[in-house]
């Protein structure tokens, strides 16, 4: 039986573990250990055994590991305590002093923290593009990473990832991207030529608000120093998160499919409420970037932004505070409904002035007529 062939919640249920390497029991059993021992001192000394510490991986790390190099079609997963983290070892595992790193303007911010501060002060360019820049123009000899996180952060523009693949492999630069938006069931980046894909984990993965957890999936061409980067700094991973993460995987694709629905609704109805100028997602056949998500992506998770049509940081605070079932917390992918006030002052080459506030809405799992009722009542309070 080719289980490549499946859809993705029989996948989920059915491709993430094999019960008979652990007695039948259906889950994994939770490993925590620092220590491994081994057999015989030959054995010992050659390192030549399945496990030989626990910072080098358990048997619950690596159901993790193969149930994501599955679903990313990836040559290697490495797990880290953060989707930060999956962002920094990457980068710090491909890039040299000397080197020009393009980043997208509307990537993560802490994101771009870590690029100014550490990479600078490391000796990287750290240059930044615009959604939809035209890369051919941006590329120099020296260019090594194009990052890449479609949509963006916030505001989820679109890009046109396979047209960055072909410009920076024609000068050997390796396209690296921030996936956790679409997650590997609506956007496999590296069947586009992506070469290293990121997840934070922490966001639909894990799916609970309870985790933190991120992924990095290498190509075989780039499998070696993702591999490297993730053992010479010493990342490790609690076994209990990573059965977390592997309970909610077990629902990613239940669970997206609901809240996409519930998301959509919800957009389309915010489109046409006199408050609101302008709907950011890209699943809108309104959005500019609508025609790439529907040529790569097969389908939208439930986040996105709405633009007032006018005010400013009293009208946002109104709306924030009116609202009873969306909760004002950072994060997304979980659960619940939030809600936050975008701060879009980071942007330095795509910078886009807005006639009101922006703010960010993550669709959780709640039902559409509750969630549509408590932003009624917030977009009253500032009218
Ligand atoms: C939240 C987020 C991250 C970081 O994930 P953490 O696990 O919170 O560190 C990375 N990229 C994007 C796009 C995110 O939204």
């Amino acid at each position: 039986m080719n289980k490549k062939n499946f859809f993705n919640n029989t996948r989920l249920v059915h491709h993430l573990y094999d019960p008979w390497s652990h007695y039948g029991f259906i889950n994994p059993p939770v490993f925590r250990g620092s220590t491994v021992l081994f057999t015989d001192a030959e054995t010992m000394e050659r390192g030549k055994q399945a496990y030989t510490y626990g910072i080098h991986g358990t048997p619950t790390t690596d159901v993790l590991c193969h149930a994501i190099n599955d679903l990313e079609g990836a040559a290697k997963t490495v797990l880290v305590p953060s989707g930060l983290a999956g962002i920094t070892v990457a980068l710090l595992g491909t890039l040299f002093a000397g080197d020009h790193l393009l980043m997208i303007d509307t990537v993560y911010h802490p994101t771009r923290c870590f690029a100014n501060n550490m990479l600078k002060n490391l000796g990287i360019e750290v240059e930044y593009y615009r959604p939809g820049a035209v890369l051919e123009k941006l590329l120099r000899s020296n260019t090594r990473v194009v990052f890449a996180e479609s949509p963006g952060s916030n505001t989820f523009e679109m890009s046109d990832i396979s047209a960055m693949v072909v410009a920076a492999h024609r000068i050997g630069a390796l396209v690296m991207m921030d996936n956790t938006w679409a997650t590997p069931l609506y956007f496999r980046p590296l069947d586009h030529g992506v070469d290293i894909s990121i997840q934070a984990a922490t966001k639909y993965l894990a799916g609970h608000s309870d985790v933190l957890l991120g992924t990095i999936s290498a190509n075989e061409k780039y499998a070696h120093l993702i591999d490297n980067a993730h053992r010479l700094l010493g990342m490790s991973v609690p076994g209990e998160d990573v059965y977390l993460t592997l309970r909610g995987l077990r629902t990613l694709n239940l669970r997206l499919e609901h809240q996409q629905k519930t998301a959509l609704a919800l957009a389309r109805w915010l489109e046409t409420c006199p408050e609101i100028d302008k709907v950011l997602y890209p699943a809108l056949e309104s959005s500019p970037g609508h025609q790439l998500w529907k040529r790569d992506f097969t389908g939208a998770s439930a986040i996105f932004s709405i633009v007032l049509k006018k005010g400013g940081k009293r009208e946002a605070y109104s709306f924030l505070d009116h609202l009873k079932l969306f909760g004002l917390g950072y994060s997304w992918g979980g659960f619940e409904s939030l809600a936050v006030h975008v701060n879009l002052a980071d942007r330095t080459v795509s910078r886009t002035d807005y006639p009101g506030p922006v703010l960010r809405l993550q669709i959780g799992i709640e039902d559409f007529h509750d969630l549509k009722e408590d932003i009624i009542t917030a977009l009253q309070s500032i009218r």
